[in-house]
């Protein structure tokens, strides 16, 4: 895509702090580091967000997490955890349109990153879960 920063890093068109790169995926810092060692793994294949990927696609992105993930704990020992993170849409925080997964080392409670997950386990009924469920593994089933 010619308007996608992404796209023109892995192109070369701009410069990045590359960190791995194959056929499929291309990996390099995330400029603002959230914390050290803070990277980016992308698909070559341009595509937006989650919602385009197909399973061979996924396949070739998701199976290199462990990769990259594997390569910073062992660049960076004190690593003490990591969120890896996808973010979708405008709505969930996605900034750049070619889709990304953040790999972000951990090395204290008080590095600059946090997640909030709120608990709403008291506004469902044992029915409405079950509901809910079955409406999307029906949606599962035929895709
Ligand atoms: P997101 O908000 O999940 O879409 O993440 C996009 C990320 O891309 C942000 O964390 C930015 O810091 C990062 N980013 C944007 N432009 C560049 C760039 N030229 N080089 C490295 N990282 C970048
Ligand atoms: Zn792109």
């Amino acid at each position: 895509m010619t308007d996608c920063i992404f796209c023109k890093i892995i192109n070369q068109e701009i410069p990045s702090y590359k960190v791995y790169e194959d056929d499929k995926v291309y990996a390099f810092l995330d400029i603002t580091q959230v914390t050290k060692g803070h990277t980016l793994l992308v698909p070559k294949k341009h595509v937006t967000d989650i919602f385009e990927y197909d399973p061979a696609l996924a396949g070739e992105v998701f199976a290199r997490v462990p990769k990259v993930a594997q390569a910073l704990e062992k660049a960076f020992p004190e690593i003490e955890g990591m969120n890896i993170i996808n973010n979708n849409k405008e709505l969930a925080y996605q900034s750049v349109f070619h889709s990304h997964i953040h790999l972000i080392p951990r090395y204290s409670k008080e590095d600059d990153f946090s997640i909030h997950f709120g608990n709403h386990q008291e506004d469902y009924s044992s029915e409405q879960m079950q509901e809910i469920a079955e409406k999307i593994a029906k949606q599962v089933t035929n895709a």
